[in-house]
């Protein structure tokens, strides 16, 4: 069987190295607000080429917590896209803001700048470009964008640690950038973790005392806050597997030209685009195939796991029949959630299963093909 992603393989082994750190942990019996945070904090703002960085609970709140930070509530639009996470909407609905989608670029299934111009209305706040896949938006126009209407710009990072546009990483663009360390991200801690990064000392200061219940001193609390803190031995953890982040990333990025290698060109199968000058740092390889559902059930039956990011777009959710999207209103979208497949991508995937997975997919949708132009 080859897994679509294994946590396995990294687990046996760092497995030494982290049950040290969770000792060392444990016995400090200093489990929340401690040194382990503040570390990592230092860590990952250097390693994202940012001034300041604030740990929090997850991806979600770490996104909740900059646009809160930056102002943004009741009355006021942002600017996403559908094609993404429920996550990335979620997080913005719950400032109060309403979420308004624009469609996605066909190639790279990031924001497209050209509708998020159309998308601006007097009440419109923010742009939250989203990196998804590993591949950052097309952060030169939505800059000009935002500076031309006088919008701030929130990254969703969430998939795309150490990815860079034109030399400059990914979350430094604008007000704020975004992380999720969820188990499965191409940084995971184990359990719940997030991060914001920013440029701008206030708005981090802000974070960090929104996220600790409103407190500027032990028993003064200021605003009405919550508790999205990390904790101690996540931090810890993830301090052990930021050491890895880059080589990880860099075997990523060959397993992924690998796949690009060997289905280039072949008919019926779309492969990722890589605009020039970027860093794609591949949290997932994506392909386009018809008949998709088809596909992926006879690569599992060859043993061969894929997942889909994602078959139902947010305007189409029932959570966001509210805000009443209908079908059609984001084509390049809809079409994406139809064919996408995501196809084994982790660190420790070796090219030989790469090979395989590839010689299966060729022959499933040769086949396919065949049996519609025969029928
Ligand atoms: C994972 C993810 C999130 C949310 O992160 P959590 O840590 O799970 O809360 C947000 N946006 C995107 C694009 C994601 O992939």
């Amino acid at each position: 069987m080859i897994p679509h992603m294994d946590l396995q393989a990294q687990l046996s082994i760092l497995m030494p190295e982290l049950l040290q750190k969770t000792e060392e942990i444990f016995s400090s019996r200093s489990y929340i607000h401690g040194s382990y945070v503040t570390k990592f904090e230092q860590q990952f703002a250097e390693l994202q080429g940012a001034a300041f960085c604030s740990g929090c609970s997850n991806g979600t709140s770490a996104l909740f917590l900059a646009l809160t930070a930056c102002g943004i509530g009741h009355g006021d639009e942002v600017i996403t896209t559908p094609h993404t996470f429920i996550a990335t909407a979620e997080a913005i609905s719950h400032t109060g803001a309403t979420p308004v989608f624009v469609d996605i670029i066909p190639t790279t299934y990031t924001i497209d700048p050209v509708l998020v111009e159309r998308a601006i209305t007097p009440r419109t706040r923010a742009i939250v470009p989203v990196h998804l896949y590993g591949c950052p938006a097309d952060m030169d126009q939505l800059t000009s964008i935002a500076k031309k209407n006088n919008l701030l710009i929130i990254e969703d990072c969430a998939q795309a640690h150490l990815a860079s546009y034109r030399g400059q990483p990914v979350g430094t663009f604008g007000a704020a950038g975004s992380f999720s360390f969820y188990p499965g991200k191409n940084l995971g801690a184990y359990g719940d973790a997030g991060a914001v990064i920013s440029n701008d000392g206030a708005l981090v200061t802000l974070v960090r005392k929104l996220l600790n219940h409103g407190r500027s001193e032990k028993y003064l609390h200021e605003i009405i806050g919550y508790n999205h803190r990390m904790d101690e031995l996540q931090a810890g953890l993830l301090q052990i597997k930021l050491r890895y982040l880059e080589q990880w990333t860099a075997r990523r990025q060959k397993l992924a030209a690998c796949y690009s290698r060997m289905l280039q060109g072949v008919p019926h199968i779309r492969i990722p685009v890589v605009p020039d000058d970027v860093r794609h740092v591949f949290h997932l390889y994506v392909v386009e195939v018809p008949e998709r559902t088809r596909v992926a059930a006879a690569l599992k039956n060859q043993g061969v796991q894929t997942g889909i990011h994602y078959p139902v777009p947010l305007h189409l959710q029932p959570a966001y029949r509210c805000l009443g999207y209908q079908p059609g209103d984001f084509p390049v979208t809809e079409q994406a959630a139809d064919r996408v497949l995501s196809l084994p991508l982790y660190p420790e995937l070796q090219e030989e299963d790469v090979q395989t997975v590839c010689r299966y997919l060729v022959e499933i949708v040769n086949n396919l093909a065949d049996r519609g132009a025969s029928a």
